[in-house]
This record gives structure tokens, C-alpha cells and sequence, in this order.
């Protein structure tokens, strides 16, 4: 397994991946643009060929992921979906001309009116993002991975069955796939405590969206309990998750080729060198665990594309 981290772009986009080898992760995860500001930056041509060009010789960083901007919600008409749905293709354009493995995005929230009514904007609206980054740059196109919510409110995305209805009605194109946050997960009522608890949650991920699509997880704890539907990171075994329950699905053998992405909250400003080492061991235990069965960490990262 891949073990990555969330890092920071400020001071050019280039500087994540120095930023990365210094916490010594396979992979990293930036934001191309502010995750909380509509503005999108014009990155020059130059800044992003540079970007992929650093990426491809990098010795220690070898995939790096997208995180689209919080404020997309796609469930929204009006302004803000119109708003949401430019702000998704530019993200996805960055990302694709940066080279990265995957555009990670919170779909949105219906913010209670219910899924029905909005699933075939959110189909058109991932279909257009697509469509609109195929073929360009003479790149292979960024996956667009749709995240799993914790269930706050009207969070889309919150169950396995809600992901399925997603990629359904975008069309089941194969640059769609799927982040599992293993926060999201525990909040929103999933058990993977027990290595049988953790099989059966990836067998129902199986049978609703296919284990193909998955192509990186959120590794996170907990602040919150279990079942309490609310999206708050954890730093590895201080949460209400644990190592144990951690391990017990990270073990699985169909993750090992995953690059597992932390998201944790270190002393404040995101995952430190000593979080890295925290993953590593409850990876480590994880496939102990299983008898030792896993694949080795040097398999190549993965992205949504099969093959
Ligand atoms: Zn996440
Ligand atoms: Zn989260």
C-alpha cells in the first residue's frame, strides 16, 4: 500500500512534492486552487508541464492526487450549481494537466430535499467535467473519484447504494471512480472493526460500485463516535476509530495496490512525519494480521482507468 498525505501548495504547486518527500509519503494530495474561494488561479502553461515534468522523475513521490474545492455542490441549481459545476471542470482541467492520478470530490448536499430530485443534475454535471477533459492537453484525462460522506444532513454520496445511483447517472464512464474515507466510513454507520466486519464492508462496496473503481482511500481517525454522521479527522489511533479497527481493514488485499492518503490533523497543520509512521504501522499490522498476504508496497499507484 502507497501511503500519502494531504499537503500543502502554498509557495507554488511544485513545493507539495518537496513538501512531500520531506514527510517521506509515496503519494500526496494538494488543492490546485483555495478549497474555500471560488476564484480559480490561472496556473501558466509552464507551471503545470513543470509540475508533471517533477512528478515524472521524482524519486520518492510517485502519484499525486487533486482534492477539488469544498464549496462545489453539484445537488444545487441556480447560481451555486452553475458556480459548481465551471469551479468542477476547471479543477479537473488543472488536474489533468498536472498529471495527477485523480480528482477527489465531495459531490455536494440536497441539503434535505431528498436525492430523487437532483441525481440527474449530478449525472449531466460529471458528465460535462468529463467531457469537457477528455483528450486535451495530449495528457491521459484525471479520473474524477467521488468521495463517500459522512451523512451529515443531506450529504450525497453518504452509502455505497448512493455512490452506485452516482455513477449510474453519469454513465458509468471509466475515468469515474470512488475515494473511500475511512472516516466517512465509521461515521456513517459502517462497522470494520473485526476482519470479518471489514470484508463484508468491501464486499457490499464491491457489489454496488465494483472494488475496480476504488482507486485511493482517506485514511483518517475519528473525533467523532460511530454512526455520528459528522465529517471530523482524527490523527491515527487518538480517535474514536482506533488502530485495530484500522488495521482490520487495511490489511485487505484488495487495497494493497491503493494509495492510502492521510487527511489527519497532526499538531494542527496536517499530517506530520510521525503520522506517516503511525499509517505505516497499522498497515503493517493489518496484513500481519491476515496472515501476511497482502501485496507488497512497491506495486505501481493506480488510478480509475483499468488497466
Ligand atoms: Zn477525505
Ligand atoms: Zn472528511
Amino acid at each position: 500500500m502507497l501511503v500519502g498525505a494531504h499537503v500543502s501548495s502554498s509557495g507554488g504547486l511544485a513545493s507539495a512534492l518537496e513538501r512531500g518527500e520531506r514527510l517521506g509519503v509515496d503519494a500526496i494530495q494538494i488543492f490546485t486552487q483555495s478549497p474555500r474561494m471560488w476564484r480559480s488561479p490561472s496556473h501558466p502553461a509552464e507551471v503545470l508541464a513543470a509540475y508533471r515534468a517533477t512528478q515524472a522523475t521524482h524519486p520518492s513521490v510517485r502519484a499525486t492526487f487533486c482534492h477539488a474545492t469544498y464549496l462545489i455542490n453539484l445537488a444545487s441549481d441556480g447560481e451555486i450549481g452553475e458556480r459548481s459545476r465551471r469551479c468542477l471542470v476547471e479543477n479537473l482541467v488543472a488536474a489533468t494537466a498536472i498529471g495527477a492520478k485523480g480528482l477527489v470530490l465531495h459531490v455536494g448536499s440536497h441539503r434535505g430535499a431528498g436525492l430523487d430530485g437532483c441525481l440527474a443534475g449530478i449525472g449531466a454535471a460529471l458528465r460535462e467535467a468529463l467531457e469537457a477533459t477528455e483528450g486535451r492537453l495530449g495528457e491521459p484525462a484525471c479520473p474524477l473519484l467521488l468521495e463517500n460522506a459522512a451523512g451529515t444532513g443531506g450529504t450525497v454520496g453518504r452509502s455505497f447504494e448512493e455512490l452506485a445511483l452516482l455513477l449510474e447517472a453519469a454513465g458509468g464512464d471509466q475515468r469515474l471512480g470512488v475515494c473511500l474515507d475511512t472516516q466517512h466510513l465509521f461515521a456513517s454507520g459502517v462497522p470494520f472493526g473485526t476482519i470479518e466486519e471489514a470484508d463484508a464492508a468491501l464486499a457490499a462496496l464491491d457489489a454496488a460500485v465494483g472494488l475496480e473503481r476504488l482507486a485511493c482511500l482517506h485514511l483518517n481517525d475519528s473525533k467523532v463516535p460511530f454512526g455520528a454522521n459528522r465529517d471530523r479527522h482524527e490523527n491515527l489511533g487518538e480517535g474514536e476509530i482506533g488502530e485495530h479497527t484500522l488495521s482490520c481493514l487495511l490489511g485487505h488485499p484488495a487495497l494493497a495496490r491503493l494509495p492510502a492518503l492521510l487527511e489527519v490533523p497532526g499538531s494542527g497543520d496536517g499530517p506530520r512525519v510521525e503520522d506517516v509512521a503511525v499509517a505505516r504501522r497499522v498497515i503493517a499490522e493489518g496484513i500481519a494480521m491476515r496472515g501476511g498476504r497482502a501485496l507488497l508496497r512497491s506495486a505501481p499507484a493506480r488510478g480509475a482507468r483499468p488497466g
